[in-house]
């Protein structure tokens, strides 16, 4: 279990994450289900650790954390994959279900933002798996879709 769990959000970790992945990934090549992600990176979070020190910046990632899992569904799967950047395997979700939970989060943070007295936002890149695409194919133009994201001023989602 620990080697599943990210320690400072209790979220999955990258490992698990991955292994999450090839089981819903195999699971759509049986029943031809719908498989979306979104990948979820905070915008400038670099300048709340600079602000606000770094056990601050680390109440901040578990308060983002403990929102993304609150949004996730028993079915979805929630990770922190690195520093700030966190994933939401969404099986059974299309491009516009998964728009619908970027945009719950977007709401859940603002609320979250007025209590926390700093600005927090993110970008995100949504993703959903095309037939016949790999794994590695649909993380990659997740990130993709997150750079384009950043590149056209962040605290927005881009679809891949
Ligand atoms: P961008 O909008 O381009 O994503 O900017 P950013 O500042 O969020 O991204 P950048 O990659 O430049 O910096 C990431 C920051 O996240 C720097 C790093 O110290 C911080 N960070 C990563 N992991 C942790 C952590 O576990 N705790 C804290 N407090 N900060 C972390
Ligand atoms: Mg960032
Ligand atoms: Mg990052």
């Amino acid at each position: 279990e620990l080697a599943h769990t990210d320690a400072l959000t209790a979220l999955y970790n990258r490992r698990a994450y991955d292994q999450e992945l090839a089981r819903e990934w195999r699971r759509v090549q049986r029943n031809g289900a719908e498989l979306s992600v979104l990948l979820i990176d905070a915008d400038h979070f670099k300048s709340i650790n600079d602000q606000h020190g770094h056990a601050v910046g680390d109440r901040v990632l578990q308060a983002l954390a403990a929102l993304i899992q609150r949004s996730a569904r028993e079915i979805d799967v929630a990770a922190r994959i690195g520093g700030e950047e966190f994933c939401l395997l969404l099986p059974g979700s299309d491009a516009e279900a998964g728009g619908r939970v970027d945009r719950h989060l977007r709401a859940q943070l603002a609320e979250l933002v007025a209590q926390l007295g700093h600005p927090l936002d993110f970008s995100s890149g949504l993703a959903v798996l095309q037939p016949g695409e790999s794994l590695e194919r649909l993380m990659t133009r997740a990130d993709r879709a997150l750079y384009q994201a950043k590149r056209q001023g962040r605290n927005r989602v881009m679809p891949a």
